[in-house]
């Protein structure tokens, strides 16, 4: 049996690794030129409790692409000041995981910051509710994906509001006056940075890179078609075809079954269906220069600075950047002017408003998607998703 996997993200990854362990054919089309091993390693964060893409690293054999961060390299920024999660600990942790020392912290630390401590609770009983799955919902985050995120914030306090749940989600949904992402997506982000201090967090220095690298070992190179953009995907009652274009030419091949595992936007052009999503741009700039701390992860909404987050990994920073349209001012987080290094990049991400409805793994019978569409985007949605295809392809094709 043949599956084409379409796009080498790391939704792609994981699904043509899985489907590729259970003794399929895998073809992975990537649109990029990856042969000349320029493959995308910008560094991503994941909770220690990211499962998928730690299960993936184990798979592939690159556990050492995974690397744990300290809790003082982290943080977030509002109004020019940085906070670091360490800074944080007292309030981000449940309760009932704090020491006794904590405790006390808590109780005089809360009205020195403005945070409430009846309000602190009521927040991590709220997350601890909401059962974040980018597979299955159950009734309670149906409800809550109906919902918009003000009008779930609007239960606490202003100063909960203020200091954690709006610099976090400014950073991590892209949704910048909180009216375009369904309370249940928005309340995920805040869950996985919750999750960051709690269960500690991990830095992926080099992205997808070696996930990409260790795939490579595993597919034979016939199999490995990068360089190639896939340009259609006709179901036939017996097969997929594919179309896609490789040096000029437009060829055809036919699979058992394809995973897009494309943007979510792209996946819709080339099924020609009408996903219900709008789409955000957010610009990353790479740059050169000193911070101000010894950070790994800065992350917030501040609009006077226009920085939406600093990733900084070796020498050189990813900044992204709010607006589009206007330069960064990056006094809070550099000492001095950082060197503006290489292009610029500009990434879509899409929008989930609420009531809106998101698309199936399983499209139909032979076509499944995969990738971070499902409620928020991480690597650790993109990874289960990917898995999930793999497993929806095998259960699929052996009904047959
Ligand atoms: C600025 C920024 C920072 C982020 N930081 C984090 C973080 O710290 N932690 C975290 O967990 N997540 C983070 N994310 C989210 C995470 O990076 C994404 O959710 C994830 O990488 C998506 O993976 P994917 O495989 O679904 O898609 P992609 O990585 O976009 O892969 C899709 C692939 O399909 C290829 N393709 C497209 N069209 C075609 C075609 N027609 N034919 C063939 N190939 C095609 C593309 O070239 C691409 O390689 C961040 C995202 C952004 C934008």
């Amino acid at each position: 049996m043949s599956v084409a996997v379409i796009g080498a993200g790391i939704a792609g990854i994981a699904s043509a690794h899985t489907l590729q362990a259970d003794g399929l054919e895998v073809s992975l089309f990537e649109k990029r030129d990856f042969s000349d091993g320029d493959v995308p390693d910008q560094p991503r964060f994941i909770a220690a409790s990211d499962d998928a893409v730690l299960d993936l690293a184990s798979g592939l054999g690159v556990e050492d692409a995974v690397r744990p961060v300290p809790l003082e390299r982290m943080g977030a920024f509002q109004d020019g000041e940085i906070t670091t999660f360490d800074q944080m600990e007292i309030f981000l942790k449940p309760r009932q995981d704090l020491s006794l020392f904590e405790k006390i912290m808590r109780v005089v630390f809360a009205p020195v910051v403005g945070l409430d401590r009846a309000s602190v609770r009521e927040f991590h009983s709220a997350l601890a509710d909401h059962q974040f799955d980018p597979l299955d919902r159950d009734l309670y985050n149906e409800r809550l994906h109906e919902q918009s995120i003000q009008e779930w914030m609007a239960q606490f306090d202003d100063g909960l509001q203020e200091l954690l749940i709006k610099p976090t989600l400014r950073a991590m949904t892209y949704d910048d006056d909180f009216e375009h992402t369904s309370a249940d997506r928005s309340v995920a982000a805040l869950k996985k940075v919750v999750r960051m201090v709690q269960d500690g967090a991990s830095v992926l220095p080099n992205g997808q890179r070696p996930f990409y690298e260790a795939l490579g070992e595993e597919l034979p190179a016939e199999n490995l078609r990068t360089g190639t953009e896939v340009t259609a995907i006709t179901a036939e009652t017996d097969s997929v075809l594919v179309e896609f274009r490789d040096d000029g030419t437009t060829t055809e091949a036919s699979f058992d079954a394809a995973v897009l595992a494309t943007p979510i936007d792209r996946s819709a052009e080339l099924l020609e269906a009408d996903f219900d999503f709008e789409y955000n741009q957010t610009r990353g700039v790479v740059l050169d220069g000193t911070l101000t701390e010894d950070l790994a992860l800065l992350i917030g909404g501040d609009e006077a600075y226009n920085l939406r987050s600093v990733v900084a990994v070796g020498e050189t920073h990813n900044a992204f950047v709010r607006d589009m349209n206007t330069d960064i001012d990056v006094e809070a987080v550099y000492d001095g002017e950082p060197t503006r290094r290489a292009a610029e990049t500009v990434t879509t991400t899409p929008h989930i408003e609420p009531g809106k409805s998101i698309p199936e793994i399983q499209y139909d019978d032979r076509v499944f998607l995969a990738g971070d569409f499902r409620y928020y985007p991480s690597f650790d949605t993109a990874a289960r998703t990917g898995r999930a295809a793999a497993a929806k392809v095998r259960e699929q094709l052996r009904g047959r």
